[in-house]
C-alpha cells in the first residue's frame, strides 16, 4: 500500500511514476486487478512514445504513430479505473516500510538543469507555456499548427507554427531516488527479472532500470511483469 501527500492525503494499493510505455501497463494490468492506482508523471503522458512518429517494430499492428499508442494505452488504463495525475512534481519519498509516501507539489516549473533555464529565458525567439501538454500535431503535408491543453483549466486552444520538435531528454531521472533504491554508474537502478528493486515493495521498469535494449516492447514486457510482481508481492 502507497500513500501520496499534498494538500490532502490519499492512499493508494499501488503509486506507480510515469506515464511512458512501461508505466501505462504496469497501469493497466494493476487496475484490472482491481487494484486502487495511481500514476504520477513529471512530464507529458506517453513519455517518449510521443517523440516517436512512427512505430513499425510494435507487434501485432503494421505501422502506427507513437502519440496514437501512448493515447490508447493512456486510455485502456483510465477505462480500467486507473487515476493519472500529470504535471505534477515528486519532493520526496519515503519507500521504507509497508506504507510508503510520496510526497508531491503541483508541477509548471522547469525540470532542466538550471543554466539550461538561464539561458532558454535569456532568448527573446523562445516563449514559455506552463502547465500544458501537447495534445494534437495537425496538418496535411506540413505541419500547421498544435494543439495545446492547459492541465489546470482543460482549455484547448491552438497554435500555428510550421514545425515542432519534442525533446524530453534521454538519461534516467532517478536522480531522487539514487540514494533510495540501488542503481548502477549510470544511474539506472538495478532489478532482478521480477523487477524487484533492493527495497521491498518497490519494482522499477523500462528504460530507466538497467538492461541493454530500450524499445517499446521492452518496456511494455518490464511494466508487466513489475506490476504482476506487485500484485504478488501485495498478495503476500
Ligand atoms: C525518437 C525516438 C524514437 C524511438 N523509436 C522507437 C521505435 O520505433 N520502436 C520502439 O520500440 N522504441 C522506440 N524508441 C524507444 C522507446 O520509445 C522507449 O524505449 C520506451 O518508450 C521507453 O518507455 P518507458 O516507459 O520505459 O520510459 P519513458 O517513455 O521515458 O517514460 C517515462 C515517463 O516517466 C516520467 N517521469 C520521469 N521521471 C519521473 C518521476 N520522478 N516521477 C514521475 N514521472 C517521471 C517521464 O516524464 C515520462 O513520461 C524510440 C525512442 C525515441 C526517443
Amino acid at each position: 500500500m502507497l500513500q501520496i501527500l499534498n494538500d490532502m492525503d490519499e492512499v493508494f494499493d499501488v503509486i506507480i511514476l510515469g506515464a511512458g510505455a512501461a508505466g501505462l501497463t504496469a497501469g493497466i494490468y494493476s487496475s484490472r486487478a482491481r487494484l486502487s492506482t495511481l500514476i504520477l508523471n513529471e512530464g507529458t503522458i506517453g513519455g517518449q512514445m510521443i517523440m516517436t512518429d512512427e512505430i513499425a517494430n510494435y507487434p501485432g499492428v503494421e505501422t502506427t504513430k507513437g502519440f496514437t499508442v501512448a493515447n490508447i494505452m493512456k486510455k485502456q488504463a483510465k477505462n480500467f479505473g486507473c487515476q493519472i495525475k500529470s504535471n505534477i512534481r515528486i519532493i520526496g519519498y519515503n519507500l521504507t516500510g509497508n506504507v510508503k509516501t510520496v510526497h508531491l507539489t503541483d508541477g509548471s516549473s522547469f525540470q532542466a538543469f538550471e543554466h539550461a533555464i538561464q539561458e532558454a529565458k535569456k532568448n527573446p525567439k523562445i516563449s514559455f507555456i506552463m502547465g500544458s501538454e501537447l495534445r494534437e500535431i495537425k496538418g496535411n503535408e506540413l505541419i500547421e499548427a498544435v494543439m495545446i491543453e492547459n492541465l489546470a483549466t482543460g482549455k484547448l486552444s491552438e497554435m500555428k507554427t510550421d514545425g515542432v520538435f519534442i525533446f524530453i531528454g534521454y538519461l534516467p531521472n532517478t536522480e531522487s531516488l539514487k540514494d533510495i533504491v540501488k542503481t548502477n554508474d549510470r544511474n539506472e537502478i538495478i532489478t532482478d527479472a521480477d523487477m524487484r528493486t533492493n527495497i521491498p515493495g518497490v519494482f522499477a521498469a523500462g528504460d530507466c532500470i538497467v538492461k541493454k535494449y530500450r524499445q517499446v516492447t521492452t518496456a511494455v514486457a518490464d511494466g508487466t511483469i513489475a506490476a504482476l510482481s506487485a500484485m504478488e508481492y501485495l498478495r503476500s
